[in-house]
């Protein structure tokens, strides 16, 4: 059984990562991500169902359009394929051999679409569109209410002892979530600031601290703060890279927030143990 839903899921996320593609391609154009239908980008001819089958529909005509034969990016079938094996890791890492609630991982897996979306803008346009993390952020913000402890999971004091969702009052839910909103996206905000003022330039947009306000309110204050630290080591990792090939110093910062942030949800138990030993070792000093 449990394998059967896993099998569905992945190809759900593999559809979803068909969706993502239009997003990313017509969000920052302002275009309609429902109307029309996929047209190539080329020659502006619909691209009927049977051709618009994730990954198959790819193999089967090589990449190309069925009628001017422009060749469609190898990204297209590489976001697809990933959001499949994303939406399986947190399945089965988190809900089926994990201890986490279905409802908290789907709002895991939802932010990861968005982040995925996200990072590819950011890629392609140096921008964090506002209409999503805006509406990520009162997304967040209403299902701490209507869920109450549904991320309580990152924000207790016990660490990897988690707090039973009904013993979490609706305000102390909403207020966990604030928290980690504010934490999360002031100490990127903090940086901006001060990066500007030493280096005179914007070492981080606004973007990125909607990002990770958004995020923020999902995995709470302290997993926030984790990602802040581990974000430029794959910023590091993949900067030197697109500087070579692009020659160009303007790195998009959105996609290792997004590495980061995922990462962070993954091994979240050993992040929460370091920053708990640290609130530990504050205690006992002060
Ligand atoms: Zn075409």
């Amino acid at each position: 059984m449990e394998i059967i839903i896993l099998a569905w899921a992945t190809l759900f996320g593999i559809v979803i990562g068909s969706f993502l593609n239009v997003c990313i391609y017509r969000i920052p154009k302002g275009l309609s991500i429902l109307f029309p239908g996929s047209v190539c980008t080329k020659c502006n001819s619909k691209i009927s169902w049977y051709d618009n089958i994730p990954i198959l529909g790819y193999l089967i005509l090589r990449g190309r359009c069925r009628n001017c034969k422009e060749k469609f990016s190898v990204r297209y079938i590489f976001i697809e394929f990933f959001t499949g094996l994303i939406t399986f890791l947190f399945l089965y890492y988190l809900f089926f051999s994990g201890s986490k609630p279905l409802e908290t991982v789907i709002v895991y897996i939802l932010l990861t679409y968005i982040l995925i979306v996200i990072t590819f803008i950011d890629f392609d346009y140096l921008i964090v569109p506002n209409s999503l993390t805006y509406s990520g952020m009162i997304f967040v913000l209403v299902i701490s209410v209507l869920i109450p402890g549904i991320f309580e999971y990152n924000n207790n004091q016990l660490g990897t002892q988690y707090v039973s969702i009904y013993y979490v009052t609706r305000w102390h839910s909403l207020f966990n979530c604030l928290i980690g909103i504010i934490v999360s996206g002031g100490i990127v905000f903090a940086t901006a600031i001060i990066g500007r003022c030493i280096l005179k330039k914007d070492v981080m947009g606004i973007g990125d601290v909607k990002l990770m306000c958004m995020s923020g309110g999902i995995i709470g204050w302290k997993l926030g703060i984790i990602v802040f630290f581990i974000a430029p080591f794959f910023g590091i990792l993949m900067a030197i890279p697109v500087m070579l090939k692009k020659n160009t110093r303007m790195i998009p910062y959105a996609p290792f927030l997004s590495i980061a942030i995922i990462v962070s949800i993954f091994f979240e138990d050993y992040f929460l143990g370091i920053v708990d030993s640290y609130i530990e070792m504050f205690r006992y000093l002060f």
